[in-house]
Parts: structure tokens; sequence; C-alpha cells
């Protein structure tokens, strides 16, 4: 069995495994895809300590990190179901591919994926102008025009974020009026630059083959469609952690994000999770690497207290 099984393969995971590897303890990595939402990042700007990267070059770094200590890394393995440790003490993860891993403790590093509006031209434009994350991308935008889709309290933060270094805010909402808490729908309506159309639904993302150069909607009352011109969209309509095959083994929040302490231990003994995945606010890289460091300093905590002399 592993001291330390790492599920998810992402800067959470990659930080767990490293922390544990270093402290000469049986350590393995079981992920779906290593390297995580890293691969499908262009720029990094905010990686602390890296003034410019990019995403495939982060994750080929965080790989060979990893594999510079004696991690079992087990790529392209999707975790299926976490069962609690029996009388043996042993906590089992079972995998897609039928097989089962043993562990006494487990660092939980599945992390998350944003919703998608799933409308022609967003795939094409994904980092050409469609973006997910105003903390990331905001400042590429400086000066230009922006769209947030969605009237969430994380759509209209976004909107309030960005009003703040493009040009001009256009938020986009589905529904006939916004769901942002009052106090940041009051501050957005104080901006000058930010203008809110609800019972929108967006349809199309256009382009000039190159980048983003509008967005089209359609009037929801009227049914009318109308053309936003524009040169950003960021689509702020939930981000979904990658924690349905753990409903009902242990706590998770409504939101499905798996409900940790300020020591990454969750509702299971000897079960720690870590990064997006998780109820830790604000979805980086550096907090992912930091929460994941910090999970696997707790397992080996749990470990050194619950092993046989
Ligand atoms: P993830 O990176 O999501 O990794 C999860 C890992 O778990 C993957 O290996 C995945 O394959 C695996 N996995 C999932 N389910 C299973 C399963 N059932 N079994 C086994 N493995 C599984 N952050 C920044 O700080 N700066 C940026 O500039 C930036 N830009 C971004 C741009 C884009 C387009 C996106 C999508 C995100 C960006 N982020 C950025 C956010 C950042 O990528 C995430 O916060 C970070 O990757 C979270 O790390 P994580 O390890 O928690 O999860």
């Amino acid at each position: 069995p592993y001291e330390v099984l790492v599920v998810g393969g992402g800067p959470a995971g990659a930080a767990a495994a490293i922390y544990a590897a270093r402290k000469g303890i049986r350590t393995g990595v079981a992920a779906e895809r290593f390297g995580g939402q890293v691969l499908d990042t262009m720029g990094i700007e905010n990686f602390i300590s890296v003034k410019e990267t990019e995403g495939p070059k982060l994750a080929a770094a965080l790989e060979q990190h990893v594999k510079a200590y004696e991690v079992d890394v087990m790529n392209l393995q999707r975790a299926e179901k976490l069962l609690p440790a029996g009388a043996d003490g042993l906590i089992e993860v079972q995998l897609a591919n039928g097989a089962a891993l043993k562990a006494r403790t487990v660092v939980i590093s599945t992390g998350a994926r944003w919703r998608q509006m799933n409308v022609p031209g967003e795939n094409e434009y994904r980092n050409k102008g469609v973006a997910y994350c105003p903390h990331c991308d905001g400042p590429l935008f400086k000066g230009k025009r922006v769209a947030v889709i969605g009237g969430g309290n994380s759509g209209v933060e976004a909107a309030i974020d960005l009003a703040g270094i493009v040009s001009h805010v256009t938020l986009i909402e589905f529904d006939g009026k916004l769901r942002a808490d009052e106090v940041l729908q009051r501050k957005l309506r104080s901006l000058p630059n930010v203008k809110v159309i609800v019972s929108a639904q967006t349809t199309e993302v256009t382009g000039d083959g190159a980048k983003v150069n509008g967005l089209v909607y359609k009037d929801r009352g009227t049914g009318e469609t109308h053309t936003v011109e524009l040169e950003g969209i960021f689509v702020q309509i939930g981000l979904l952690p990658n924690s349905e095959w753990l409903k009902g083994t242990l706590a998770l929040s409504p939101r499905g994000e798996i409900e940790v302490d300020a020591h990454g231990r969750t509702s299971l003994p000897g079960v720690f999770a870590a990064g997006d995945v998780t109820t830790v606010p604000y979805k980086q890289i550096v907090i992912a690497m930091g929460e994941g460091s910090k999970a696997a300093l707790s397992a080996f905590d749990h470990l050194i207290r619950t092993s046989a002399p």
C-alpha cells in the first residue's frame, strides 16, 4: 500500500506528491490527465517568481519535478470510488480500469472545470478572447471592451474587477435579474463603464478567425437577436468541482466542493484534499500548490500519529 496516494495531477497534486515523497514515504499519484487545467492555459503571468510562462511548459515542469522523486505516477487513470479505511486501516481508491489502490492516507486534488456556454465559437476562440478567469486574464484586456457572461456573485465580482482595467464591460445575464448579493449589485450599478443586460441568452461568439470580435445574444423577451462588438468574453456561469465520484462518501458543500479545515482534512480520517476541488476560496495555481503542500504535510502528520512505533 501507499503511505500517501494523491488523486489528481494538477498543481495541487504535484505539490502534494513532492512534499510527501520528500518525507521518504511511499507515494503514488493517480491522475486522469497529469498537468490538469494548466494544460489548457496559455499565458500565465501570476505564478509568483516566474514573470511569464505558458501552461504546457509549466505542466511539463510539474511532471519533471515530481519525477525527480520516487513517486509512482499513474497517468491516464480515473478514480471512480473511494472506500473509507476498514479494519486494516487502509483506504481504497478504485480506478476506472478496474484496479484498486490501497493507501494509509489519500490526498484528493481532482480540481474543477469551468462550465461552458456551449455556443458556436466558444471553443474555437478559447484563449483567443474567450476567458474564464478574471484574476488570470483580466490584464490582457487592458483598455479593451469585454463582456461578462453570468450575473451571479462571480460574474458581478468579475465585472467590477474588470471595469477597473478594461474600457467597457457588458454584463449579460440569462435570467430576468441578477442573482448576485445586493451589495455587489449596488457597487456594479455605481460604475460608469458597465452596462447590464438581463433576460439575454448568448447564442454565439464571433471572431475574425484569429480572435474574438463580438458576441450575439437573443433578447428572451422579444426574441430579437443583438450583436455586441468587443475583444473579450469572460464566462462566469460556474466552476464545477470534480467531486461527483465522492458524493455520499465525504462531506461536500452545496456546490459540491470538498469541505476541508485549515489543515486540509476532510470529513474522513486519513483523507485530505487540496486545490480547486475544495472549499478553499480563489482558484489559482499558487494557491493550489500551497494547499497541496499543506495537505501532504497534514497526511504525514496523520501517519506519524497513527502508525505503530
Ligand atoms: P486541476 O488543475 O484541475 O487538476 C486536477 C487533476 O485531477 C488533473 O490531473 C485531472 O486530470 C485530475 N482528475 C480529475 N478527476 C479525476 C478523477 N476522478 N480521477 C483521477 N484524476 C482526476 N490560475 C492561475 O493561477 N493563473 C492563471 O493564469 C490561470 N489561468 C487559467 C486559465 C484557464 C483557461 C483555466 C481553465 C484555469 C486557469 N487558472 C489559472 C486556474 C488554475 O489552472 C487552477 O486553479 C489550478 O490548475 C488548480 O489546480 P488543481 O491541482 O487543484 O486542479
